[in-house]
């Protein structure tokens, strides 16, 4: 029998497989808070159960393919899966560490860490390396959370750390959202990682009856939607999901959505040069946002090899906030963070595998 991955399951889950079950939350610790690097370091763990979980579990799915450091202090992770199949991951420090004048510590750096879903998309948006690249498999609830624990591990970025999730590396969280779910859990359990699902993210393409059902799961994860165009017929353009789900559907979908009154649902909208930059469609995007509490992050397209779209110009997205912002839209602009280390998704990967044929 071959072994399978303990961090597959959530701690409900294990404590129903392993006996005595309180043993699941010492066993939890050690994988998630400890960064344990084998079932032999759980010293708390008797040597019978230790020999019992060597036999039929395995402890760490991913292994660093690859890590590429930017000049802006983000890293990015190519990781490689048991199966030989790769996917990226990537550490963006959001906030520097900051000292009173004393040169006393007050703010520990904040951390976002952007995590993968699947391997390729099945989605297939045009101005994606990812998308263009096909689908492979969906990844397991252990291969999503791993991608945080080594990220985590190899930065020794301590257990108490705050840090944030986004779902917005490689694929479509809501097509694996069984997975995803169970990742959810892992990430905020208070043995696991102890990340609260109001500091995690899940992105997705739009697919407007999956929200219905991340809703319903009532998870308390923070919503973000690919919007990229404000009317159909380009955001078929861009993305074919939208002959599925129109925005329509998506904007209903996303009113119906449980969101804490504090917070916002993010919409992410990709700024293509001559294609979605005009202020034309920053006034529809602003109707269309009527009646939501929501959060624009506009992105600027990063051209890679093969894609006819172009960067946009800096001063149309800066005109493009500045009429969101009087229209009483809050809107940033999101940073070119890791630009320089082959930024948005699947480029690392895409990259890495043009270098290994060469
Ligand atoms: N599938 C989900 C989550 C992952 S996509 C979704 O689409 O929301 C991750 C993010 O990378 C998306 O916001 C997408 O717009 C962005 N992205 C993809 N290709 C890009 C490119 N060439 N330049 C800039 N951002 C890109
Ligand atoms: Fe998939 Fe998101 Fe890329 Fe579209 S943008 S192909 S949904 S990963």
């Amino acid at each position: 029998m071959s072994k399978i991955n303990i961090m597959d399951f959530t701690k409900d889950e294990l404590s129903s497989m392993i006996k005595p079950s309180f043993r699941a939350k010492q066993i939890y610790e050690w994988i998630y808070k400890k960064y344990v690097n084998s079932f032999d370091d759980m010293k708390n763990i008797p040597k019978d159960l230790r020999e019992e979980l060597k036999a039929n579990y395995f402890l760490h799915p991913l292994k660093i393919a690859t890590v590429e450091n930017s000049s802006d202090g983000s890293k990015k992770y190519l990781f490689l899966l048991q199966d030989g199949k790769t996917v990226e991951s990537v550490l963006l420090p959001m906030k520097k560490e900051q000292h009173d004048k004393e040169g006393r510590l007050i703010h520990h750096t904040r951390y976002t860490i952007c995590i993968s879903s699947q391997v390729g998309c099945k989605i297939g948006c045009s101005f994606c390396l990812t998308g263009k690249s096909g689908f492979l498999r969906d990844l397991s609830a252990g291969e999503i959370t791993a991608q945080v624990l080594m990220i985590k591990k190899d930065n020794e970025i301590a257990q108490n750390r705050r840090v944030n999730i986004v779902f917005m590396g490689m694929g479509e969280p809501l097509d694996n959202l069984e997975n995803v779910q169970k990742s959810v859990k892992i990430f905020s359990d208070p043995h696991g990682f102890s990340i609260s699902p109001r500091r995690q993210t899940i992105s997705t393409s739009g697919l407007s009856a999956q929200i219905k059902k991340l809703g319903e799961m009532d998870l308390g994860v923070l919503l973000a939607i690919s919007l990229h165009a404000v009317d159909d017929k380009l955001r078929e353009q861009l993305m074919p999901i939208n002959r599925a789900y129109n925005i329509e559907s998506i904007i209903k979908a996303v009113k119906e959505f449980p969101v804490d009154a504090r917070k916002r649902v993010m919409f992410e909208y990709l700024v293509i040069k001559n294609l979605n930059d005009d202020i034309k469609s920053a006034k529809k995007l602003v109707k269309l946002l009527n009646g939501i509490n929501a959060k624009v992050n506009l992105i600027f397209f990063n051209p890679h090899d093969g894609s006819s779209y172009q960067r946009p110009e800096i001063k149309d997205v800066l005109a493009f906030q500045d009429y969101l912002l009087k229209h009483g839209v809050l809107c940033t602009i999101r940073e070119s963070k890791g630009l320089d280390i082959s930024a948005a998704c699947g480029q690392l990967k895409d990259r890495k595998e043009k270098e290994d044929i060469k």
